[in-house]
C-alpha cells in the first residue's frame, strides 16, 4: 500500500493528538507532533528548546522556520512512511513548507481533516485535560479520567496540567487558531483534499469516520503497511 500523508486540522483540544494515538496504535501511522516535540526539546533544555520555550508557554506559535527545520529532520529520516501530522501545520507558510519537503520526496498530503469543535467545548475539554508526566498519556477529567486520581492508568506516573492549558492561554491559544489556522481549511480546500468531522460526536465515532476516510484512500486500513 502507498504511504499515506494525512494532517489532522481543528481547535487546540479538538482530539487531534488522541485520534494521531489511535492511528498510531491500530494503523501504525507514525504520530508526529510538533507541539510533543517541542515539550520534548524544551525538557531537554536543547538549542530549540531554549528558543521555543516562551512561545510554547504562553500560546503563541513558534515561529515558522524553527518548525519547518524539524519537521524536515523528520522526513528526512520518514518520508515514505505512513504519517499523520498532529498541530502542524499551524500557518500557510508551514502547508506551503510541507508541500515543498514531501514534494522532495515525491509524495503529497494526501487527506487534510478538519475535527471541528465550537470555543466553548474547546475550553471545556481543556480546562480538563491532564497528562502523564512519564509516558506522555492524555486523560480528561470528564470523559476520561484515570482510574485513580492524578495517576498515570499505565505506569503510574503523575499527571499534571499544561501550563498552556489555563483558561487565559486557552482563550489566547484559540484566537491564535482562529487567525493563523482556519485559513489552512481554504487551503486544502482548494486542492481537494480536505475532509470534516464535526469534535462533538466523540472520540469513537470521530475514530470510526477518520478509518472509514483512509479506507477511500488506500484498499485497506487493516492491513499491516509497509515501511514500518
Ligand atoms: P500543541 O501540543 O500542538 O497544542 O502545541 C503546543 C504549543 O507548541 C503551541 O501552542 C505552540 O506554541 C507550539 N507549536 C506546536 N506546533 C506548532 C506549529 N506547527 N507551529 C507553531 N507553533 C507550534
Amino acid at each position: 500500500m502507498r504511504p499515506i500523508n494525512l494532517v489532522l486540522l481543528g481547535p487546540p483540544g479538538s482530539g487531534k493528538g488522541t485520534q494521531a494515538e489511535l492511528l498510531r496504535d491500530e494503523l501504525r501511522f507514525q504520530h508526529y507532533s510538533t507541539g510533543e516535540v517541542f515539550r520534548d526539546h524544551i525538557k531537554r533544555k536543547t538549542t530549540v528548546g531554549l528558543e521555543v520555550e516562551e512561545y510554547v508557554i504562553s500560546g503563541r506559535l513558534v515561529p515558522d522556520e524553527v518548525v519547518l527545520e524539524v519537521v524536515n529532520a523528520f522526513l528526512a529520516e520518514h518520508a515514505g512512511k505512513p504519517v499523520v501530522f498532529d498541530g502542524f501545520p499551524r500557518t500557510i507558510p508551514q502547508a506551503e513548507g510541507l508541500d515543498q519537503v514531501l514534494g522532495g520526496h515525491d509524495q503529497n498530503v494526501d487527506c487534510a481533516v478538519l475535527i471541528d469543535l465550537s470555543d466553548e467545548e474547546v475550553v471545556k475539554r481543556l480546562t480538563s485535560r491532564r497528562q502523564c508526566r512519564k509516558c506522555r498519556k492524555i486523560y480528561n477529567l470528564y470523559f476520561m479520567p484515570p482510574e485513580v486520581a492524578g495517576k498515570c492508568d499505565e505506569c503510574g506516573g503523575e499527571l499534571y496540567q499544561r501550563d498552556d492549558d489555563k483558561e487565559e492561554t486557552i482563550r489566547d491559544r484559540l484566537g491564535v487558531y482562529h487567525s493563523q489556522t482556519e485559513p489552512l481549511v481554504e487551503f486544502y480546500q482548494d486542492k481537494s483534499v480536505l475532509e470534516r468531522i464535526p469534535g462533538e460526536i466523540g472520540r469513537d465515532r470521530v475514530f470510526t469516520d477518520l478509518k472509514q476516510l483512509i479506507g477511500t484512500l488506500s484498499p485497506d486500513p487493516d492491513q499491516e503497511q509497509p515501511g514500518i
